[in-house]
């Protein structure tokens, strides 16, 4: 007789193989792989790239479904300026970030833009930088040169770590045990171009470890990285030219359906369906989920049934950031002449980082100029009407400038990516308490028919344009490697995330 507790654990172990997803669906008799259907679930560049890694493993039954009426995503662009100089600015991503070292390895986004010919032109983020406060120009290069050579060791100083196993912290702390503690306002302004302008966030909202590897696998050849270079978008069809001519390659019409937002996600394990805000409702074998882990986050899609605890846990721990441009256009060009300047508030973060676009290479006589903030101080100017952003704008210009009579602009605009329900934010940023198994879990998938993939799920790049595209590819591959199995368990999961050692309570 067998008793009770040997049932029991032969129950648990069947409960947790089905958590886990260890069972594979089997192929019934008639069974081609061709008629299995994925719907992609967004068309930014990793549903694209999603979709063009399917195509050429041979599995073209699949549709891609985007909210908007184009294809990009986060590669956003509009028409800015006065009827009489307009020009194609970026919202959203605007720089080739890495390119390439000899042979080493080659930004895709890079190549992408060599081969749909966008036009780009290459930036030196670290040159010469004039230096502003509410008094004017004031020069304070050698804090901001300090500054740079901080944000070096602190990514240097994470690499042991690592080897080490230590836990992360904050980039804070990392900051503080290498012994930068920026206490006046040109020390943190010097910081935040450094720090909050890539990652756009603070150094105490972000993981010193994550930060750190993003940055070398992008940035520094030595560590596996494409190279240190950046190249900026000029191109006039908008920097998004380089996914949409690429889908043009190898998408039909009938794999694409725009203008169409999902609101509901149904989900077994044998197959998906999708309702639209219209009612429309497409159901598929698999459906790959592109989504931003904002949108995630914020149930502007509503799964049905409620996705699994260890999956919620993982999208609620990681941090949709924001990044945001504020575009100005004036009559003329009063401004510095390179393409960046600093300028330090007494309050960090505040209207911080300038670029002029009005110079030789990028769009001479345009008048335009920007200001970038990011994080917390993107929130707070999300929830205020255009017009007092505008004001505190031009304060602080004609504080940087007071010996100029400073007009007010022709053209004012800035997106809300925090509020927009189709990102909630402008990309992920990793923070001290995600842990490993929390970013295996934001990749893995769900009932074996659900699948994600964007630029979060990138451990080495997330919240790049390329760790968005790698993720399409690989993802993409596991798909067709799984279908062609007649089914598998897909990206795996742990269902509880726990600490290397018990607290000591
Ligand atoms: C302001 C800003 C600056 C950036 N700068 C850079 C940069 O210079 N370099 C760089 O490498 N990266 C940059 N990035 C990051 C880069 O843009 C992203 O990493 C990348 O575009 C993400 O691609 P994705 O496919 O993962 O997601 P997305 O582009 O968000 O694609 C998801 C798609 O899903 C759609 N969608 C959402 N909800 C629904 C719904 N309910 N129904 C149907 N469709 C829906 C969206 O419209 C979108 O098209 C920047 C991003 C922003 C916003």
């Amino acid at each position: 007789m067998v008793s009770t507790s040997l049932l029991r654990f032969l129950a648990l172990l069947v409960l947790s193989s089905l958590a886990s997803g260890r069972s594979t669906p089997r192929k019934s008799d008639d069974w081609t792989e061709k008629d299995q259907k994925i719907l992609i679930l967004g068309g930014g560049v990793a549903g694209v790239i999603a979709a063009r890694t399917l195509h050429d493993h041979g599995h073209d039954n699949f549709v891609i479904i985007e909210a908007r009426g184009e294809l990009g995503g986060r590669m956003m662009s509009r028409t800015f300026g006065t009827a009489e100089n307009k020009y194609t600015i970026e919202l959203g991503a605007n720089w080739v970030q890495g390119t390439q070292v000899g042979n080493g390895p080659k930004n895709p986004i890079l190549a992408l833009a060599e081969k749909h010919k966008v036009k780009t032109i290459f930036v030196r983020i670290m040159s010469t930088v004039p230096t502003y406060d509410h008094t004017g120009f004031i020069d304070y290069l050698d804090v901001f040169n300090s500054a740079v050579d901080n944000y070096t060791s602190l990514t240097v100083a994470a690499g042991p770590r690592v080897i080490k196993r230590q836990v992360d912290t904050t980039s804070r702390t990392g900051y503080s045990l290498i012994g930068s503690k920026p206490k006046n306002r040109y020390a943190q302004v010097s910081e935040y171009y450094q720090f909050d302008w890539e990652y756009a966030q603070t150094p105490e909202q972000t993981s010193w470890i994550a930060s750190s590897w993003a940055e070398n696998f992008t940035f520094v050849p030595d560590a596996g990285g494409f190279s240190e270079d950046n190249l900026f978008a000029i191109d006039q069809r908008g920097f998004k030219a380089l996914i949409q001519d690429e889908a043009k390659e190898f998408l039909k019409p009938d794999q694409l359906v725009l203008n169409q937002t999902i609101k509901d996600i149904a989900y077994s394990a044998s197959g998906v369906k999708v309702t639209t805000t219209d009612g429309t409702e497409m159901s598929a074998d698999y459906a790959l989920c592109t989504f931003s882990v904002g949108v995630l986050q914020n149930d502007d899609v509503v799964f049905n049934p409620p996705l699994p605890d260890w999956k919620q846990e993982a999208i609620q721990s990681m941090t949709m950031a924001t990044y945001t441009k504020i575009f100005l256009q004036f009559p003329r060009n009063f401004w510095f002449h390179t393409q960046f300047a600093l300028y330090a508030d007494s309050e960090r973060g505040r209207y911080p980082v300038w670029q002029g676009l009005d110079i030789e290479g990028f769009f001479p006589e345009s008048g335009i100029l920007f200001v970038t903030v990011t994080g917390d101080y993107s929130e707070r100017i999300e929830a205020l009407p255009d017009s007092q952003v505008q004001s505190e704008v031009m304060g602080v210009l004609r504080s940087m400038f007071p010996n100029v009579t400073v007009p007010d602009p022709e053209a004012f605009y800035f997106p809300r990516w925090f509020t927009n329900p189709l990102y909630r934010g402008s990309y992920s940023n990793w923070p001290a308490s995600f842990y490993s198994d929390h970013h295996e879990n934001l990749r893995a998938t769900v009932d074996q028919r659900l699948w994600f993939a964007g630029e979060a799920t990138s451990m080495k790049w997330f919240g790049f344009l390329h760790g968005a595209y790698y993720e399409g590819v690989d993802v993409a591959k596991a798909m067709v490697k799984c279908i062609q199995a007649g089914g598998c368990v897909g990206l795996a999961h742990v269902n509880e995330v726990t600490n290397g050692r018990p607290y000591k309570i």
